[in-house]
């Protein structure tokens, strides 16, 4: 397991391409209409049936990961 020294996320292979720009969930969510966030909430919630994982927010898309990346959403 790698850790990025500049943004603090872990990945498996050592100096993974990656983007170190994160940002806040909210960030991706504001100004979008109540649908896409009652969308997403649900979306998030269903995946949860499944198991646990982290949500990393980067610029540009928010990233459902376990021990990799399994899932990129981007809202548009
Ligand atoms: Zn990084």
């Amino acid at each position: 397991m790698w850790t990025c020294p500049s943004c603090g996320r872990s990945f498996i292979y050592n100096s993974q391409s990656h983007s170190c720009n994160l940002v806040s969930l909210e960030m991706h969510l504001q100004n979008r209409s109540p649908e896409i966030v009652a969308l997403f909430d649900m979306f998030i919630a269903r995946i949860r049936d499944f198991g646990e994982f982290k949500i990393e927010p980067v610029k540009g898309a928010i990233i459902l990961r376990k021990s990799v990346a399994f899932i990129t959403i981007r809202v548009q």
